[in-house]
């Protein structure tokens, strides 16, 4: 198993080159030679999310012994998640919902970023590389949380992470700002979220930077849903939520299944579009988006086209014009041809739009939802079945329901339920006619009685945690402040 890159496949590379790399020095996103076929589903079912996980990423991580992948999959999913199922599957009537937001930070981002550090540690030793890794994020609030969380601690590596000061939710802010850990810093920007992502692609790619860090040992590396790090430990909930199905008797063995999805950087739809090339049963991948609905209408059209204001949404995680996963998908959808993703892609660089046949994509169907449908639906959901959905998975919800209405399609269906709804109590105390607080911890308690669960720990305990990091820059500080924290100049605790 090689991988190799979507604008130019013509060199392969290992695995553990690809993590370390992230990245393609051609700006294209790493994919595997070829797509594994999974074992026998029989011989899973009855398995563990660990022993799942374990098969599928050793199908996928040549070079890996299988006691070192064994281990690197207990590490990251053990204690840190609140469910010992990791991703356990709530089942209603018609539809069931796979609950991606049991780790440390409540949203599904822990999936795939409680398991990188390991995975990128090992690759980096693998590829003799003593260098300390700085993982340099910017984050519009789940990401840089997740990526603290999973990194923190972790030897060789430290993580700092700029969030913009005002633009994130008064309780991400909190998660921000008393996060723990020895290795990580935690920055508040003057600006929104744009300039930090700007301020962190120019510290990438400042030479003079990145030599000087060099002379010290260290170098900056990414932990954005690019590296294909992310997608590979994506794919297990998929395969694992399949056969819980089977084993609660929802379905049968090989009865094939739709699955939702609530849809941003397209990461988690792609990892369902290879569980389905690996042979997972599924009939349609549902990609929803909200208003921000390039995606809806790239499937429905062909023709992708960014060139529209950005809307700020309940569901901010899916608040993206530019899905970069989406390159992967139309990689494999067009035959493989790098040629022709290059020559796509230069397109929507040059002029924020290109145009594609799309006769070829039979799995992917998408529709968008609107913020009063949104919360329509966390009404009506909440009045009939008792659960509470986030904002992100009632997008994918209200998407199913209206596929399901224009093509009287009942398969059973499987819904990526990717936030906790506490996190975003206001929006929900206010879809369901409640008042709404300006105390969020209120609102917390609020909520957890009317969900009938008791509030999050992760969340609750935030209200008595101790400030740790009150570092706030302008966006043209960004490199100073960096290099002083490299050079143990600025204390973080
Ligand atoms: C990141 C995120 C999404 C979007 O997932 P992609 O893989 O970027 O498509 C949806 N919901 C939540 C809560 C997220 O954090």
């Amino acid at each position: 198993m090689r991988y190799t890159s979507t604008r130019d496949n013509f060199s392969e590379i290992t695995a553990s080159a690809a993590i370390v790399k992230g990245i393609s020095d051609d700006g294209g996103l790493f994919v595997p030679s070829s797509i594994p076929g999974l074992p026998d589903l029989n011989d899973l079912i009855g398995k563990s999310y660990q022993e799942i996980a374990t098969h599928i990423l050793s199908l996928y991580l040549e070079g890996f012994e299988s006691d070192e992948i064994c281990d690197i999959v207990d590490k990251a999913y053990g204690e840190k998640f609140e469910s010992y199922l990791i991703a356990p599957v709530v089942l209603k009537e018609h539809v069931g919902f796979i609950e991606l937001f049991h780790g440390p930070t409540q949203a599904f981002k822990d999936m795939a970023l409680s398991i990188l550090p390991y995975l990128m540690t090992s690759s980096a030793e693998k590829e003799l590389i003593s260098d300390e890794i700085v993982i340099l994020t910017a984050t519009s609030g789940d990401t840089g949380k997740a990526a603290l969380e999973g990194f923190k601690n972790i030897e060789g590596v430290k993580v700092v992470v700029f969030y913009p000061e005002e633009g994130v939710s008064p309780i991400q802010k909190k998660q921000m700002v008393t996060q723990e850990g020895e290795n990580v810093f935690v920055v508040g920007l003057k600006g929104n979220f744009d300039d930090a992502q700007r301020g962190v692609k120019n510290l990438f790619m400042d030479e003079g930077l990145n030599e000087w860090l060099k002379t010290y040992g260290v170098r900056l590396s990414s932990a954005n849903s690019i590296n294909i790090g992310r997608l590979i430990p994506q794919i297990v909930y998929y395969v694992n939520s399949y056969l819980n199905l089977v084993l609660k008797g929802k379905i049968k063995l090989d009865e094939r299944i739709n699955i939702a999805v609530p849809t941003g950087n397209f990461g988690n739809i792609l990892a369902a579009s290879y569980a389905k090339s690996m042979g997972l049963p599924v009939a349609k991948l549902i990609c929803a988006t909200n208003d921000n609905n390039v995606l809806a209408d790239f499937f429905r059209s062909g023709k992708y086209d960014r060139n529209r204001p950005l809307v700020t949404t309940s569901s901010p995680s899916m608040d993206i014009l530019v899905s970069s996963n989406l390159e992967r998908y139309l990689y494999h959808l067009s035959g493989e041809s790098s040629h022709q993703i290059r020559r796509l892609m230069d397109t929507l660089a040059s002029q924020g739009e290109f145009e594609m046949d799309l006769s070829e994509n039979r799995d992917i169907v998408a529709g968008q939802c609107d913020e009063k449908e949104v919360s329509n639906w966390i009404r009506k959901v909440y009045l009939e079945d008792g659960y509470v959905m986030d904002p992100h998975t009632a997008v994918a919800y209200g998407v199913w329901q209206k596929y399901k209405e224009e093509t009287k399609d009942e398969t059973f269906t499987l819904i990526a339920s990717t936030a906790s709804p506490f996190k975003f109590s206001d929006k929900i105390l206010a879809s369901l006619g409640e008042d709404v607080s300006d105390n969020v911890f209120d609102n917390l308690i609020v909520l957890g009685n009317l969900a009938k669960t008791s509030v999050p720990d992760a969340l609750m305990s935030l209200e008595s945690k101790p400030v740790k990091h009150t570092t706030v820059c302008k966006p043209d500080e960004m490199k100073k402040v960096l290099m002083n924290y490299l050079l143990g100049g600025e204390s973080h605790d």
